[in-house]
């Protein structure tokens, strides 16, 4: 059974060093409640289209295949470099079947192809999983790469270990830094058209893409020495002043291996408190090694600050309130405090509920593109996992009035 029509979904997971923010794409459209066919497993859906269509106002082409369809004819449209398209029905002006299958982008066409569509003087750098493609030194974008290598391999085996099935990214991971926080800005428009604000650096749902910029240029660090050789990189963003920096880097690179894995669906109904609170549960940078990534579920002291200070303002309902939907996330004055939250809960559903909250996971997995659950939908899935919400509460602050 087909949507029968798709939801708007969220485009930007974005997060800055001291404010936090995400941008919506519109304002929620009236949500219905479906069981999708979506390909769930999209690796095996090769069938491809030639599609012309109007987005943003501008007539374009694209060939990809076609993730989900609605009754009402809109349709969710992926290319080979991993790129999303949402198209609404009246927008799109032609369909023709291809007889060459889909097939994700290799990753040095991938390269090619994000280089060119770059101003001039980017170059790129593949490892196994990324294509950096850059206009910082070639030092940087190495150094990158070794700390996203580290991370997507902790971060996988975490999950595969708690008995998780996940599989190799289809697409190669793009990653487009630039040398200067102006470039970065210019470059993020189109998914966040009112500016990057204090966002340091985003995964965009849209293109599959980090953006990010080349942090040792950052003006509080770049008093710090040279910052040439990989070492002298790995010094400047070792200080104290520049961990939450790597911290928003690591943050948002783990949302882009969760989409990429098999963990989460891109455009899925998952909800922002495990969504968010899941990547600043594994945020915590590891430069010490050049291997290993030690760290995973270390207290995150500026989150659990922030935590207790809001404490006060826990009632009765906090839990359920959070756990209904976004609504904390969205709105500006409590989007800082509900990270908080979020990070607290995560921390303590993994710590005293692995198991429960590793099926939750699972369950979450599952869920199709573009199809929006209600309410009441996230309230008995959560409670289908973790049992009555009033006693859940209250272990969680006694446990959590403990961390220190
Ligand atoms: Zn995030």
């Amino acid at each position: 059974m087909s949507p029968t029509r798709l939801t708007k979904p969220f485009f930007v997971l974005g997060i800055a060093a001291t404010l936090l923010a995400l941008t919506s794409a519109s304002s929620a459209a009236p949500r219905k409640p479906n069981s999708a066919d979506a390909n769930t497993d999209s690796s095996s859906n090769t069938a491809q289209e030639h599609l012309a269509f109007t987005q943003n106002g501008h007539p374009q082409t694209a060939d990809g295949r076609i993730l989900i369809e609605a009754a009402d004819g809109g349709i969710l449209l992926q290319t080979n470099d991993g790129q999303l398209y949402q198209l609404d029905r009246a927008n799109i002006h032609e369909r023709a079947k291809l007889d060459e299958p889909f097939k994700p982008l290799a990753p040095q066409i991938l390269a090619e192809r994000l280089v060119s569509e770059m101003p001039a003087g980017f170059r790129s750098y593949n490892t196994p999983h990324y294509v950096i493609v850059y206009d910082t030194s070639r030092t940087y974008a190495q150094w990158t790469s070794s700390l996203l290598e580290r991370l997507n391999k902790a971060f996988t085996n975490y999950w595969q270990g708690q008995g998780i099935e996940l599989h190799e990214p289809e697409f190669p991971l793009p990653i487009l830094l630039f040398a200067t926080h102006q470039e970065y800005e210019q470059a993020a428009r189109e998914d966040l058209p009112g500016g990057t604000g204090s966002i340091i650096g985003f995964y965009s749902l849209r293109s599959n893409r980090v953006n990010m910029f080349d942090l040792t240029g950052t003006e509080a660090l770049r008093a710090n020495g040279a910052r040439g050789s990989l070492k002298e990189i790995n010094q400047i963003l070792s200080q104290p002043a520049a961990e939450p920096l790597v911290a928003t880097i690591v943050h948002e690179a783990t949302h882009q291996i969760s989409f990429n894995n098999g963990l989460q669906q891109r455009y899925a109904d998952i909800p922002l408190w495990l969504c968010e609170g899941m990547a600043v549960y594994f945020e915590a940078p590891d430069l010490s090694s050049t291997r290993g990534w030690r760290g995973i579920g270390r207290v995150n002291y500026p989150r659990l600050e922030v935590f207790h200070k809001h404490l006060p303002d826990w009632n009765d309902n906090t839990l359920e309130f959070i756990l209904r939907d976004a609504t904390l996330f969205h709105n500006p004055r409590t989007a800082f405090d509900a990270y908080a939250d979020a990070w607290a809960l995560n921390y303590y559903l993994i710590k005293y509920q692995t198991k429960n909250y590793t099926e939750y996971m699972k369950m979450l997995a599952e869920k199709p593109p573009l199809v929006d659950d209600t309410p009441e939908t996230h309230l008995a899935e959560f409670r289908e996992h973790f049992g009555d919400l009033n006693k859940l509460q209250q272990d969680f602050l006694k446990q959590m009035s403990r961390v220190k």
